[in-house]
Parts: structure tokens; sequence; C-alpha cells
């Protein structure tokens, strides 16, 4: 988890497709008139405002939802449930780069349009997914094509669509 090219967006993508991994390691601007990215800003911005401090930590940005005497949760506001795993792995990501700092933190998933909220917990197993993760991302990163184009149930969404299906 040392590797401060990989951050907790690429984390994300990683669990959403591989070839946007590439694309956004390249710094390779996705479309910003996409609706729905600044959808996803302004919930980012807006949802949960009366209890976020947003805080930054090495290249990271998070927002801490409560802090008592004996326990940090860190969250992340989405705007859907629908790419959780993915949500998952960033928020997993985050919290481990607290735990490498001597932080101990859980964390929370909000989903302020689903009213849904999902607790994350830093585990063996999970530590060991995302030592995988940052092993595959540091590979595609490093490799001088981007993975093929494969289809799924983000790229309706996304801003590189244009890009890959033109
Ligand atoms: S359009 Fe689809 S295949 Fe292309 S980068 Fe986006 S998610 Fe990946």
């Amino acid at each position: 988890m040392g590797d401060s090219k990989i951050n907790g967006s690429l984390m994300w993508y990683y669990g959403i497709c591989k070839r946007e991994v590439w694309l956004m390691s390249r710094n390779i601007v996705p479309d910003q008139s996409d609706t729905n990215i600044d959808i996803g800003r302004f919930l980012h911005e807006t949802a949960y405002s009366r209890n976020k401090k947003e805080i930054e930590f090495g290249n990271v940005k998070f927002d801490v939802l409560l802090h008592s005497k004996h326990k940090l949760i860190i969250g992340e506001t989405k705007k859907s449930s629908k790419f959780h795993e993915a949500s998952k792995m960033q928020l997993l990501y985050y919290l481990r780069l607290l735990e490498k700092a001597g932080i101990k933190a859980s964390g929370v998933l909000l989903y302020p349009e689903e009213k849904k909220r999902v607790e994350v917990e830093l585990d063996d197993e999970n530590i060991g997914k995302l030592e995988s993760a940052e092993k595959d991302i540091t590979e595609i990163m490093e490799s001088s094509l981007p993975p093929p184009v494969k289809k799924n149930k983000y790229c309706s969404n996304c801003g590189y669509r244009e890009y890959c299906y033109s």
C-alpha cells in the first residue's frame, strides 16, 4: 500500500473497469460535461453536510463522521449502491492507510438517495484483497497499452464511453 501513484479513486475504478484505471492513471481526462459526474460531485459535496468535516490524509480526502475517544469512523458518500464492491474497496484503502499511520478506524458507506448505510471493517481477508488489487493496479498502470474494452454496467455512465465506443 505504499505506492503513492495509487489512490482511493483508482481503487474504486479498479472495482468497476480495469481499462478505466489505465485511462485515469494516464491523466486522460474524461468528458467533463457528463451529467452523472456532476451529480456525483454535487452529492459528495452536499450529502450529510451537517456531520461532515472533510480532511486530507496523504493523497486522499475523506469525511470524518464520528470521532469519539475510542473510535474514528470515516465515511464515503455515494450516489448509488450499484457499485458497492468498488466503493467498499475504496473505503478499505483509506482504512488501511490510516492503520499504517497507527490510526485504528472503521468505515461506513453512505447512500443518501437510498437511505442506506453499510459498515466496513478492515480484517485480514480485506487486507489480502487490497494487496492483490494494488499489485494488479500497478501492473495495469505500467502496461503500455490499456486493457481492451469490456462492456460493463458502468459504461453508460462513464465519461470515457465516447473514447471506448467510437
Ligand atoms: S466506457 Fe466502459 S469500458 Fe470504457 S473506460 Fe468506461 S467503463 Fe471502461
